[in-house]
């Protein structure tokens, strides 16, 4: 069993990327993909802890972007997940993310002055002492529930943070187009995270948007994920199949800051085989 889709300290999980590396070791994990948020931080200090525990670790990341929905008033957030196969995250895309990092440091900005702006007393030093290399939302809702402004993490974004919540401010996000190309000119393997949640959006227009999106350089789809039902896995297994998409598979594990996912088995019935990653590996061979 692997698992190719997780969160440390770095962006917005609870493990520290060490701590990760220890609990895949005793998972029993054959392989680990960090895929942080918008940086590769985690992936970086997951390197030396996870040779020296022997456990085969994947270079990966989960950018957020932005779709326009055709006939949608305003641009979705979809995450898209790039995998660098041959371990080293190329110069170009680091670059490429200092900037996704500035965008994201000046919404933080206006976001914490939003809340003041509604009352609250918070500034964002103390949100960023939270956030190490990325500071994002759930950092906010932390902060939010450690002050008693809220009482659960949930209850922060569904009536500040989130999309229609009170202090929502919008960030800019690069296209999803934009994170596809870059993912692929850089040599990564650019595959759609979660399809499940652009599936909410889309509807029946579903594989159409897929068919596009490989023309633009996806290479793969997230058929494995601890939201998707055994009825979902398979239909994005036949959709990969028919579009002759490399599949890919992970629980999105967040440590604590998302109860009840588990490292490899997500909600207790998640297993991707290690088979997913030695067809990843002979693709980008
Ligand atoms: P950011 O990248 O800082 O805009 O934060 C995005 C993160 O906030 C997502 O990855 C989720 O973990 C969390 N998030 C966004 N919207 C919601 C929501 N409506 N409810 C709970 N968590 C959310
Ligand atoms: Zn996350
Ligand atoms: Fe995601
Ligand atoms: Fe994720």
């Amino acid at each position: 069993m692997i698992d190719l889709h997780t969160h440390t300290t770095e962006s917005d999980g609870s493990l520290a990327p060490a701590a990760l590396v220890r609990a895949a070791v005793e998972a029993g994990l054959e392989a680990l993909g960090v895929t942080d948020h918008d940086t590769f931080s985690g992936y970086d200090l997951a390197v030396e802890p996870a040779r020296e525990a022997g456990l085969d670790l994947v270079c990966g990341i989960e950018l957020s972007t932005k779709y326009h929905f055709p006939g949608a008033r305003r641009g979705k957030s979809v995450h898209m997940l790039g995998y660098f196969l041959s371990g080293k995250p190329p110069r170009a895309f680091r670059y490429w993310l200092y900037t996704i990092q500035r965008f994201r440091r000046e919404r933080n900005g206006r976001l914490a002055a939003r809340l003041r702006s509604l009352g609250f007393d918070i500034v964002l030093e103390e949100v960023e002492k939270l956030g190490r290399s990325l500071t994002g939302r759930p950092h906010f809702a932390q902060v939010m529930l450690a002050k008693g402004y809220v009482r659960s993490h949930q209850e922060a974004f569904d009536r500040y943070l989130g999309e229609t919540g009170a202090a929502y401010v919008e960030r800019e996000e690069p296209s999803l187009e934009a994170a596809v190309r870059k993912i692929t000119e850089t040599g990564g393997l650019a595959s759609l995270a979660h399809p499940i949640r652009v599936e909410e959006d889309t509807g029946p227009d579903f594989d159409g948007l897929m068919v596009s999106l490989k023309d633009r350089g996806l290479r793969g789809i997230e058929v494995w994920h601890s939201d998707h039902a055994p009825a979902d896995i398979e239909r994005y297994r036949a959709l990969a199949e028919r579009l002759g998409l490399a599949v890919t598979g992970g629980s999105d594990f967040h440590g604590s800051l998302k109860p009840g996912v588990e490292l490899g088995t997500g909600r207790g019935n998640l297993s991707v085989p290690r088979s997913v990653l030695d067809a990843l590996r002979a693709r980008a061979a």
